[in-house]
């Protein structure tokens, strides 16, 4: 390991990753309703301890992104680390072993809302911007730490408005999320749209007299479920999922109209253009087949091509190396159901790789009881570090 490298990770050590975990945990932050005021205070107090160059965005008032810059001292490559700061509800509190916010910390393993979805990558990024302070090593090129907002909305305040503003100027990106590890490079696209399928209302009695919109809405329900799915190898099956119907007045009254939301999620190569296109190909073809069936536009809300960055992109040699020296093992390359912030980055044309990763099990995200070993958090802690260290460089 070079002199560099030992110098950083001697500064990361298990209290100081852990207090940052704990206090963030402590400090909720739900989103919806989305609110954000202690844990942005207690954030940005510690960058601002760290002497980091400090800027904010909040392009919808009370969501606010806290920006930190390490300044480079010139000839190095940039690079971002990100991690949002909301976290999702608790659900049934009566179903957690420990309270949600009290960070309880039990044989090694941290636990409480947002431990593993995102606050514990959040700890480790900022141990890991810490260490480079600590240990007196200045970046040569940009080093910044994002804390973003407006994630488990996925709205369109997060990471993607401070770059809108030009606040982070890196085009090598990591966002931390719990991948146990593992590298995520490949993304699925997404399409989620709305539609309504128009009847006409009678008595429960005649049905006959009327067109039962729910009735048509489960016609196209069972047409879209039809629509060519494929596998991907890193990325799994795509799917096509119902996320809401609501339709229909009442028992007696036959339903005028009835609205469907998709999420259709799929790999690459197909283009979110291709998928409309089968869409509206098999509503035609339903149409043809029924005469009564008559549908609105469709409303769509999110749409996102197929994410993919190459398995030997710099970045990823760089994370990889950190791999090898901090777990001791070549860390994997996987693809993930969603690109986050990658994809509305990418899309404004300024990232040239991105990776999600960070420690703990995928599966502890929104989950009751959600919890993170505490030598993962060091660990991904060291790992950030020397992934700076590698992209950035440091005198
Ligand atoms: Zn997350």
């Amino acid at each position: 390991m070079s002199g560099l490298a030992e110098r950083l990770l001697s500064q990361i050590t298990e209290p100081v990753v852990l207090e940052y975990a704990r206090e963030l945990v402590r400090r909720p932050s739900v989103n919806p309703p989305g609110d954000y005021a202690v844990v942005t205070e207690y954030v940005l107090g510690e960058m601002r301890r760290l002497g980091l160059e400090i800027q904010t965005t909040e392009c919808h008032p009370g969501r606010p992104n806290v920006v930190g810059r390490l300044p480079g001292s010139g000839g190095g490559t940039p690079l971002c680390l990100a991690s949002h700061t909301d976290v999702v509800n608790v659900g049934e509190a009566a179903r957690w072993q420990h309270d949600p916010f009290a960070a309880d910390v039990v044989d090694g393993v941290l636990w409480g809302r947002g431990s593993a979805d995102s606050k514990g990558m959040l700890a480790g990024m900022l141990a890991a911007v810490r260490a480079f302070r600590e240990a007196n090593l200045r970046p040569r090129g940009e080093l910044y730490l994002v804390a973003y907002a407006d994630d488990e909305s996925a709205g369109p305040c997060g990471l993607r408005d401070a770059y809108r503003l030009g606040l982070v100027r890196a085009d090598h990106l990591v966002l931390g999320e719990a991948t146990n590890f593992e590298i995520q490079h490949t993304f699925k696209a997404r399409l989620w749209f709305s539609v309504d399928a128009i009847g006409r209302s009678s008595h429960g009695a005649f049905p006959e007299r009327g067109i039962n919109g729910i009735d048509k809405a489960y016609a196209v329900i069972q047409t879209l479920r039809g629509i060519p799915l494929n596998q991907h190898p890193k990325l799994g099956k795509d799917t096509v999922s119902i996320g809401m119907i609501r339709g229909g007045e009442q028992v007696n009254v036959v339903g005028g109209r009835c609205r469907v939301w998709f999420d259709i999620r799929w790999g690459p190569p197909r283009t979110s253009r291709e998928i409309r296109a089968e869409v509206g190909q098999a509503l035609e073809r339903l149409k043809t087949s029924d005469p009564e069936l008559e549908l609105s536009e469709l409303e769509v809300t999110e749409e996102r091509d197929p994410l993919e960055f190459s398995e030997e992109s710099p970045l990823n040699e760089a994370i990889k190396a950190a791999g090898r020296q901090v777990l001791g093992r070549e860390i994997g390359l996987g693809g993930w159901y969603s690109s986050g912030e990658l994809w509305p980055v990418w899309s404004q044309g300024k990232l040239q790789s991105g990776a999600v990763i960070g420690p703990g099990e995928p599966w502890q995200a929104h989950a009751y009881n959600e919890r993170i070993s505490v030598r993962e958090l060091v660990d991904s802690a060291r790992l950030y570090a020397l992934t700076a260290l590698n992209v950035c460089g440091a005198d």
